[in-house]
């Protein structure tokens, strides 16, 4: 089959956290392709990225042949270098990854294979969840394996302490519990809350430094062992991720497949993350998106992250069939591309 049209918009959400992301969220990517099959992805960088999908990248792909992972690679590699000038990463990458997503998508419903089988297969029948969010009772009830808690550096460890304490109580021994801090400690902060909370066990921090600091990072990771560094949901592509294992700057590698360059550049990562025995944790991972490289890759740890917030939130319900927990895990189905269809009414 041929791409015949490629279409981004941007939903009218309702839920959207209130920072960048109100008009930077995510986009959905369409494409139609000339024997009527039609492809969904998702993609970041919000109203931003819209001219880049429905413009150029729109050009480019116009009649492009789609019959085979190798034609989805060879698109990818074609919209990457033809975007050099303003790409590479940010906005344009994450704009690819909602066009790279939709032709997997497009590729699995054209094949009648999910896109776990367009990628090696499902080797994962049960995949293990961890919830972000502060509701530890919740996600207690709901059986997931861990928690990864929120913290803002505000001068003292305390509530670090003390939120690592209940999480630790409530979801029992046997949990992970990690914490994301988006880049607001340092790397004396960092050792100061390896020692403090020494003694609830927590599996890793996350986003400790900004991605522009992989040598500090590098550094840092022995300091606060065996707590683990993670982090890489701000780079983009194998090329990103090359730099990443050149510095030793993590542990644990978290790309978000609907910003790094979509499962095209997730597979990438996962071949290098493989060759250096680093796990592979996408963010928000127990999206459909993740999922299914999740599912298909043995570079990826049995382990998906969703994003779960407090029980009984208001939350946009974009795409409809999104796997469900059940008994702590999550599993793909076997409906074809990521098995997942448009909720009309927010578009
Ligand atoms: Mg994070």
């Amino acid at each position: 089959m041929k791409v015949q049209s490629l279409k981004a918009v941007y939903p009218n959400y309702r839920n959207v956290v209130s920072s960048w992301r109100t008009h930077l969220w995510q986009i959905v990517v369409e494409v139609r392709t000339d024997t009527g099959v039609v492809g969904y992805g998702y993609g970041g960088g919000g109203l931003a990225s819209l001219p880049i999908v429905n413009g150029h990248f729109s050009e480019l792909l116009l009649g492009k042949e789609l019959n085979s992972p190798d034609d989805i690679m060879s698109m990818w590699d074609h919209l990457y270098f033809e975007s050099i000038p303003y790409g590479r990463k940010g906005i344009a990458m994450m704009a690819m990854s909602g066009v790279d997503l939709a032709l997997w998508d497009a590729l699995g419903k054209a094949e009648r294979k999910p896109v776990a089988g367009l990628i090696g297969g499902v080797r994962k029948d049960r995949i293990d969840v961890y919830a972000t969010g502060p509701d530890s009772e919740w996600y207690a009830e709901l059986g997931v394996s861990g928690q990864k808690l929120t913290h803002r550096w505000n001068g003292t460890t305390d509530d670090a302490v003390a939120s690592a304490g209940a999480a630790r109580e409530i979801m029992g021994d046997g949990a992970k519990v990690m914490f994301d801090v988006y880049m607001s400690w340092d790397a004396e902060i960092s050792i100061r809350m390896a020692k403090d909370l020494a003694e609830f066990n927590i599996h890793w921090f996350e986003d400790v430094l900004t991605p522009d600091d992989l040598s500090a990072l590098g550094d840092l990771r022995p300091k606060i062992s065996p707590i683990n560094l993670a982090g890489g949901e701000h780079e983009f592509g194998g090329v990103g991720f090359r730099e990443i294992a050149e510095y030793c700057s993590y542990d644990i590698w978290q790309p978000d497949i609907t910003w790094c360059g979509g499962i095209t550049a997730g597979l990438r990562i996962c071949e290098l993350a493989a060759s250096l025995n680093i796990p592979v944790v996408p963010h928000r991972g127990g999206e459909v998106w993740g999922l299914h490289l999740i599912a298909a890759n043995d570079a990826c740890e049995n382990l998906a992250e969703m994003v779960m917030g407090t029980r009984g939130a208001d939350v946009d319900d974009l795409w409809i069939g999104n796997p469900q927990i059940e008994r702590g895990r999550l599993a793909i189905g076997d409906e074809a591309g990521f098995g997942v269809r448009l909720n009309d009414a927010m578009l």
